[in-house]
């Protein structure tokens, strides 16, 4: 019976996402039509064409910054849970964000040791990938950012420190609660979505910050999943 809840409480997450994810992108979509349809009056001015596109343009950017978010790795069937060696997604994921790094003079630095878990791919970058970009985008003027795999007989725990501006006390207690941004044009759904994922894989997160000095979060994903 308890692993029949756990499994509901699973699918129930896996469903609450996919209905975010519709409902976050049709948002920034109706403005668009909305706009779309103003610019259609005849009688409507140069200087009111030009300030709707803008907005058009605006809330089309963050449309892709919500995808980007939520459905980078996203397939149309999306694979079930399985083995799969983590050291390798996580290699994916930093190769993907090289030239973000290089944009910042970040430096990632990644002791990748072997290791594999049951769950989703897909979803395992998806979480990574937010969790590492917050990361380079918290490095204004460069540093490190270190990525870092250990293994003991019970979990799998992956490290991301950076070097970055850090967070207040405020801040930290608001990391993961949706639209919570301190960035011009976040969305303040990457965290979010992280979360959502290592919860999904009965995995534990842990997160320190000083304002400052930089960030470090760790994740620890169990070898042993309830079938
Ligand atoms: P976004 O990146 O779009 O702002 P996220 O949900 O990914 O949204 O992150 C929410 C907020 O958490 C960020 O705006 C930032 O203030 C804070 N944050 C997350 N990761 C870090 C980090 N590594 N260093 C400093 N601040 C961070
Ligand atoms: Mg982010």
């Amino acid at each position: 019976i308890r692993s029949e809840a756990i499994k509901l409480e699973k699918m129930e997450v896996v469903s609450q996402l996919a209905a975010s994810i519709s409902h976050e992108i049709r948002n920034p979509l109706t403005v668009v039509k909305g706009f779309m349809q103003l610019m259609k009056a005849k009688d409507i001015s140069e200087e009111a064409k030009e300030q709707y596109m803008n907005i058009a343009l605006e809330e089309l950017n963050r449309a892709c910054a919500i995808i980007d978010d939520y459905l980078t790795f996203a397939k149309p069937f999306p694979e079930k849970s399985e083995p799969f060696p983590v050291h390798h997604e996580l290699k994916k994921v930093i190769d993907m964000l090289r030239p973000l790094a290089n944009m910042h003079g970040v430096q990632i630095v990644a002791t990748l040791t072997p290791a594999t878990v049951v769950g989703n791919a897909q979803y395992f970058r998806q979480c990574f990938l937010n969790i590492i970009k917050n990361g380079i985008e918290a490095m204004e003027n460069g540093g490190a950012l270190y990525v870092d795999v250990h293994v003991d007989e019970k979990a799998v725990t992956i490290v991301v420190c950076d070097e970055g501006e850090g967070m207040t006390k405020e801040q930290l207690a608001r990391f993961g609660e949706p639209y919570f941004s301190t960035k011009e044009k976040g969305t303040g759904l990457g965290a979010m979505v992280s979360i959502r994922i290592i919860e999904m894989m009965n995995g534990t997160w842990n997160i320190k910050s000083e304002k400052g000095r930089g960030t470090t979060i760790t994740v620890s994903l169990p070898f042993l999943l309830e079938k």
